[in-house]
C-alpha cells in the first residue's frame, strides 16, 4: 500500500493542524463529520483567532473534550498569528510550542504536511509496534526512537500511516485478523490472542 495517507479530512496546513488537534481521544470519522462546517466559518488562523471560545465550541460540541479543544484552537489561532506570521510551522520543536499540540500531533504535522522524517507514534502505532517486535518501549517516546532507528528516514512519513491503518483495520485491539494479515508470517505475536 504504496500511498497510505490520513483519514484526516483537510486542504491546508491550518486544518491540518485544527483536524489532529480535534482527534485527540476521538476518531477521524467524528472529526470528519464537524470540520467542513469548522473551517467554511474559520478557514484560516487569522479568522479563528478571532473568534470566541463559545464560538469555535459550538461547531465541535459532538468531539471528545470540546471545551478544552475549543480554547487549544483559538489560543493556537492566536499564537500562530502572532509569533507564526500566520503560517503554521514546519519544525515538530516550532508546533509543539502552540497549545494544544503535543509532541504527537506536532508529528504528524510536520511528517503529513511537510514531510519531514518524523514518526507520530498514537495508540495504533504504539500497540502495532509491540506487536510486531518493532520495539518493546514502554513509553511513545521509547517507540518512537526505536522506530527512528528501524524506518528509512524517507519512509517514516508514510511508514506512519501503514501503522496506523493496519492497527485500525487489521492488527486491531482486540482480536486481531492474524487469519488474513499479510504480516503473519514475520510476525512474532500472530495467533498470540488465540494462544
Ligand atoms: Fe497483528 Fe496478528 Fe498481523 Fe501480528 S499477525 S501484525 S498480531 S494481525
Amino acid at each position: 500500500m504504496p500511498t497510505a495517507e490520513t483519514e484526516l479530512q483537510y486542504e491546508t496546513p491550518f486544518q491540518l493542524l485544527v483536524a489532529t488537534i480535534l482527534s485527540a481521544q476521538c476518531t477521524d470519522k467524528r472529526v470528519n463529520m464537524v470540520t467542513p462546517a469548522l473551517f467554511e466559518r474559520f478557514p484560516d488562523a487569522g479568522s479563528m483567532a478571532q473568534a470566541s471560545v463559545a464560538e469555535v465550541y459550538a461547531f465541535i460540541k459532538s468531539v471528545s473534550y470540546p471545551n478544552n479543544k475549543a480554547k487549544h484552537l483559538v489560543g493556537m489561532a492566536s499564537m500562530v498569528v502572532r509569533d507564526f506570521g500566520g503560517a503554521i510551522p514546519d519544525h515538530p520543536d516550532e508546533l509543539q510550542k502552540l497549545p494544544g499540540v503535543g509532541r504527537k500531533t506536532a508529528n504528524v504535522v510536520a511528517s503529513v504536511v511537510y514531510k519531514r522524517a518524523v514518526i507520530a507514534v498514537d495508540t495504533h502505532v504504539f500497540r502495532v509496534s509491540h506487536r510486531l517486535g518493532l520495539s518493546q518501549g514502554r513509553t511513545p517516546e521509547k517507540v518512537e526512537r526505536d522506530l527512528n532507528a528501524l524506518i528509512p528516514p524517507q519512509m517514516l512519513p508514510v511508514a506512519h500511516h501503514w501503522l496506523i491503518l493496519h492497527g485500525r483495520y487489521v492488527c486491531t485491539a482486540r482480536n486481531p485478523q492474524c487469519a488474513k494479515c499479510g504480516l503473519a508470517e514475520w510476525c512474532p505475536s500472530e495467533g498470540a490472542e488465540r494462544r
